[in-house]
Parts: C-alpha cells; sequence; structure tokens
C-alpha cells in the first residue's frame, strides 16, 4: 500500500473518532513513508502520528514522533516556517507530558521568540505559542507567570484580531481553565505553587 493511501487511511479514521485505529494506520502510514523516502509524505505521516500518539496516551511514543516531525520539518521547509514552529511546540509539549518540566518550557519559550521574530507577535503561531507556554507555566504550579503571558496574548488578540476570531475564543477558553491536575503525577519543578483541588472552596484565577 502507498504511504499516501495509508496517511489518508489515519486520517478518515480520526474523523470518525476512531484514535485508537487511527494511531494504527499512523504507524503503518510512517513505516510505508520512511521506506519511500518522499520527503512530503514523510512530514505527512510524521504530523499524523504525533498528535495521535499524545490523543492515544503514548506519551514516550509522542516525544519520539515530535522529534521525527521536528526533523523532518527543519529539513524540508527551514527552522522558523510556521509549520516546524508548531512541531517544535507540540513536541515541547510531549516532553512537559512525561515530566521533562523545565526543558519543556524553554523550548516553547524558545518557539515563542522565533515565532514572533519571524511572524509577528499577532501571527497565529505566536499566539498559539504563547497560549501553549501559559499553559505548561500553569500546570506546573506558576500561576503568575501564567497570567502574565495571558495577558499579553490577550492583548495582542484584542489589538490585533477581529471580534469572533477563534483564537480570541481559544485564549477566553485557556483563561477559564484551571491547571491540569494530571501534571502533578508528573511535574518535577521544583517549587510549584499548586492551585487547589477541585471541590475546595478557593477561587482559581488562572
Ligand atoms: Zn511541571
Amino acid at each position: 500500500m502507498p504511504a499516501r493511501r495509508a496517511i489518508d487511511h489515519a486520517a478518515a479514521r480520526q474523523t470518525l473518532g476512531d484514535l485508537h485505529d487511527a494511531y494504527q494506520w499512523a504507524i503503518y502510514a510512517h513505516t510505508l513513508a520512511d521506506r519511500t523516502n518522499h520527503p512530503a509524505e514523510r512530514l505527512d505521516a510524521a504530523a499524523m502520528l504525533a498528535p495521535l500518539a499524545v490523543l492515544t496516551g503514548h506519551a514516550d511514543q509522542a516525544v519520539t514522533a515530535y522529534r521525527d516531525l521536528v526533523d523532518l520539518a527543519t529539513a524540508e521547509l527551514g527552522h522558523s516556517h510556521e509549520r516546524t514552529l508548531y512541531a517544535r511546540a507540540g513536541m515541547a509539549e510531549a516532553h512537559h507530558r512525561v515530566g521533562r518540566c523545565e526543558k519543556a518550557i524553554r523550548d516553547l519559550a524558545d518557539v515563542y521568540t522565533t515565532a514572533t521574530q519571524r511572524h509577528g507577535p499577532e501571527a497565529p503561531v505566536s499566539l498559539k505559542t504563547l497560549t501553549q507556554l501559559a499553559c505548561l507555566y500553569r500546570d506546573c504550579g506558576w500561576r503568575d507567570v501564567a497570567h502574565r503571558c495571558l495577558t499579553v496574548a490577550t492583548t495582542i488578540a484584542t489589538r490585533y484580531l477581529p471580534r469572533g476570531d477563534p483564537h480570541r475564543a481559544r485564549i477566553t477558553d485557556i483563561v477559564a481553565t484551571p491547571a491540569s491536575e494530571n501534571h502533578r503525577a508528573v511535574c518535577t519543578q521544583a517549587t510549584p505553587s499548586w492551585p487547589a483541588l477541585t471541590g475546595l472552596p478557593t477561587v482559581r484565577t488562572i
């Protein structure tokens, strides 16, 4: 089977909500694409596999898949292409998910800097990266820093994006979302200030 057909199968399964089947198809597509050595197919197969590894709970495989995706995107499109920056942001999140918090935050901050310098602070990739950074800080217990990131993102979005733009709604959603309690089990930050557990009568601001 050609790699492209396997990629399409994976995408169709994902659309239907069958993530585990989609993940298996994506692994197959990735193997086929590696054999063909066709750059566009290898990139698309890796771009299909990495997020599916996350969605199906394969946290370690997600790190490997994102590393592969970043390498391919960098080689094909360059260090600061939007697709490469999204891939690097995904890899940072994958590291964060397995408790490599300091590296994840450092890498994502670097992606944000590159995104703003290359594409401008109002570009979707810059705003998305900034809000992702806020989420990593928030989940590690750094509520003040997370809040500052979200304030900057809100200011930029209000100034540059039209009312009704999905990125504005996304920022509003993140502001209203509490820290992930799942992250506590893997977090390696030295001095986290955890938000209150669900059910306790403490107001969470982030
Ligand atoms: Zn953490």
